[in-house]
């Protein structure tokens, strides 16, 4: 025991790292640089995004923001397994949808009052068109006098080399053109229509309708102040905020952890302003509160516009970021100073506040609900490259205000342009694509495959020829997921458990020199991988890895494909899996693949349901028919043998019946069953030739049987007069042809054939009789 005892482990060694480990990265706005990615509270990432102003229907430009920010989420969550809290808002209090909804509910109350066609309406649009002509062709010198004087020849005028120096001045141009095109000629038709005495409602609304965007803005400027019930200012954006939320699930975006609404944080605002007002970076004047740019700058170490230091003073996009309506608001120190709350005109939502009747500023709005729910500093704030100057830099010095603080966002991403067929998307360009037209020429998958061709912050060029490259690399990966799924499916169901057979008898491992090769491959890519999404979520260069190791792994299966060894296979494919579900481009639920629901090419559910849920209702309808008639239980058992071998299996579903009485649900291709299903019923009409010839025979005897009991036992020996002469009443002979009696021992025989002939007389007559 002593030697036992004395006898210690050796020296153990803190094994050194081969190589230096990367540490993620993220492409920080805050020094335009990578910065290492430090988040405050060790797993725990905190996260705000600036959420949509929902007044419209979202395009891909939205897209890109959000999905670019959903794969960077997904990344960190389940991939480096942070604990994100990911918060987002709603804009839903804005001049835009101020002025949208206003719109809206004129035009639609024009409509619906408006019961008949007549010369006051065909005036009043008439003079909306002119105002609209004023307005909106201003821009181009001498345009609108042109268009007033004499709209067909101005349009004539409208060479493609004019129309094209007009773009130059106003990008608008062409779709104010198309505009003012659409109505004129509706106004004509309405003049005609009248002049035949056509007045219905009909004419009306299609005069309306083809005037819309015209008759709306007339009518805003008109009545825009008369409108003030609050429930306008609410349906409006809150219906939009649904269209907004049904796009990102069709793109698989996840939602926000915490959702906020600026119209539930007005409290909040107005508490925020006043501590802002407080600490002496804001003023009030003439009902509305401004930031304080100038006393701000510089002062107590504060630093204005951190994000775009350059882009100060930049009046275009300082008006743009206080508001079309904005402009309105005077009473500023400085050019700089933007709008915190803004004093209400009549005509838009207005709440209470020490400054009178008002509503927020936009920035201030998403400084208070980031604030409110991740306090004075957080890791991470993203948003589209378009927000950070203004909004994002005026959210950083109203919280850096508010809080007294030097840094209240430590990095601050900001997802890239995105451009279509290399042109800034605009509706006037006719490039403008919404999320919905853009899901009815590609799947949801195919978007996100492309997106992840491009860092989160790069431009974005989304162009027809590199979606169809999108779809070859999809298709390519489906054919390998396949392929794997074939090979791993075969070797479970050949007996050999993955093990070559050997000549001599033997088997082995399939793990020789191009196993060992793939091997470090795939660990080199695995590598590689996590070098990319270390360096800014560099999703691009993280793709191209995995498509080449999909490439490697091909040429694997090609050259060996009767020796592979499936456990190899297998852990290549399900890594596949996994980097594709953390990208969101699988299913959660896939194993190797990109999952069932992703299978379909169109993702349609309904395409995909209603085949089985017709046949799954069918087989209801007919169980509750028979169980009503009381019909027979061999029937219910002929309708499920019917469901299972006719039915599910043109819908490729294959049930294996088992022991205890459950089936296993296979999916299986429909030709592969079908095949199954003609040899199991080949085998039955064999089986069924058989019997019936089996029971052919027995009925031949039977009747051959029955046959000779035709003749009655009583008739049995009269006619072998060659025999017997005499017989008894039952027909026995009693004396032989020669006149001698019948011997005892000969008539004892005589008897039992008697008795014999009676037993089939009796089976002969009691057959006839029945029938
Ligand atoms: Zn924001």
């Amino acid at each position: 025991m002593a030697s036992e005892i004395s006898r210690q482990q050796p020296k153990w060694h803190l094994p050194t790292p081969s190589s230096a480990q990367p540490v993620l990265k993220f492409q920080n706005s805050l020094t335009k640089t990578k910065t290492d990615f430090v988040p405050k509270r060790g797993r725990q990432v905190t996260w705000y995004n600036c959420g949509p102003t929902v007044y419209d229907a979202s395009h891909m430009g939205h897209a890109r923001t959000y999905l670019a920010m959903d794969i960077i989420r997904r990344v960190l969550e389940d991939y480096f397994k942070y604990d994100v809290l990911f918060v987002q808002n709603v804009t839903d209090i804005d001049d835009k949808i101020i002025i949208r909804a206003r719109q809206q509910y004129l035009f639609n109350n024009l409509k619906q009052t408006t019961q008949h066609l007549d010369a006051a309406l065909i005036n009043t649009v008439e003079d909306a068109w002119k105002a609209y002509v004023s307005s909106k062709l201003e821009k181009v010198a001498g345009a609108a006098e042109s268009a007033l004087k004499d709209w067909d020849s101005f349009l004539a005028s409208m060479t493609p080399e004019e129309t094209a120096k007009a773009i130059l001045v106003d990008e608008k141009f062409k779709m104010t053109l198309g505009a003012l095109q659409t109505s004129r000629s509706a106004i004509s038709n309405a003049q005609k229509s009248l002049a035949a005495n056509d007045s219905s409602k009909v004419q009306a609304d299609a005069l309306l309708d083809a005037s819309q965007d015209i008759v709306s803005v007339s009518l805003d400027k008109e009545h825009g102040s008369e409108v003030n019930d609050p429930k306008i200012f609410r349906d409006f954006p809150a219906y939009w905020e649904d269209k907004y939320f049904e796009d990102m699930e069709a793109l698989n975006v996840r939602k926000p952890d915490i959702q906020t609404r600026v119209s539930e944080y007005v409290p909040e605002i107005i508490t925020y302003v006043q501590k802002i007002i407080d600490n002496g970076y804001a003023y009030e004047a003439q009902g509305s509160v401004y930031f304080d740019t100038g006393r701000y700058d510089g002062h107590d170490g504060h630093h204005y516009a951190k994000l775009e230091p350059w882009s100060k003073g930049n009046t275009a996009l300082i008006e743009d970021g206080e508001g079309s309506l904005g402009s309105k608001l005077t009473g500023q120190k400085s050019k700089n100073d933007f709008a915190l709350w803004k004093g209400s005109k009549p005509g838009e939502p207005t709440w209470d506040s020490p400054w009178g009747a008002g509503r927020p500023g936009w920035h201030i709005e998403c400084s208070v609900m980031a604030s409110a729910v991740l306090g004075e500093n957080m890791d991470i704030h993203s948003g589209g490259i378009d927000l950070a100057f203004p909004h994002h830099d005026n959210e950083l010095a109203q919280a850096e205000g508010y809080y007294n603080c030097k840094q209240w966002v430590n990095y601050f991403l900001h997802a890239g342009h995105l451009h279509v067929e290399g042109q800034k998307m605009s509706k006037s360009l006719k490039n403008f694509i919404s999320i919905q037209e853009a899901l009815k020429l590609y799947t949801a998958r195919q978007i996100r495959l492309f997106f992840l061709q491009y860092q989160w912050n790069a431009k974005m060029d989304f162009k027809q020829s590199s979606m169809m490259e999108v779809i070859q690399g999809e298709t390519t990966l489906k054919n390998f997921f396949d392929n794997v799924k074939g090979v791993l499916h075969k070797i479970r169901s050949d007996g050999s458990r993955g093990a070559s057979e050997l000549p001599n008898g033997g088997v082995t491992h399939r793990f020789g020199p191009t196993e060992a090769q793939l091997l470090s491959t795939l660990q080199a890519k695995q590598d590689a991988v996590h070098a990319a999404l270390c360096d800014s979520i560099n999703t691009p260069v993280a793709m191209d890895e995995i498509m080449n190791m999909v490439s490697q792994t091909n040429k694997y299966i090609a050259t060996g494909s009767k020796a592979v060894n499936p456990h190899l296979l297998n852990k290549v494919a399900t890594w596949v899996t996994s980097m594709m579900k953390i990208f969101g481009v699988a299913d959660n639920g896939a194993d190797i693949g990109f999952g069932s629901s992703s299978d379909q090419a169109n993702g349609n559910v309904e395409d995909t349901l209603m085949p089985y849920l017709h046949t799954l209702s069918g087989f209801r309808d007919q169980v509750r028919r028979m169980a009503r008639d009381n019909a027979p239980q061999n029937q219910f058992l002929e309708a499920c043998d019917v469901l299972r071998d006719t039915q599910l299996v043109d819908l490729g579903v294959s049930l294996d019946d088992q022991e205890d009485g459950s089936a296993l649900v296979k999916l299986v291709p429909r030709e592969e069953l079908i095949e199954a299903r003609e040899k199991k019923q080949a085998i039955q009409a064999e089986k069924e030739q058989k019997r019936q010839a089996a029971q052919a025979e027995r009925e031949r005897k039977r009747l051959e049987k029955l046959e000779k009991g035709r003749v009655s036992p009583m008739d049995l020996f009269k006619s072998r007069t060659d025999e017997f002469s005499r017989f008894d009443d039952q027909g026995l002979p009693t004396h032989t042809k020669d006149g001698e009696e019948v011997a005892k021992s000969r008539k004892k025989k005589l008897q039992k054939e008697w008795d014999t002939q009676k037993k089939l007389h009796d089976e002969f007559n009691k057959e006839m009789g029945n029938q």
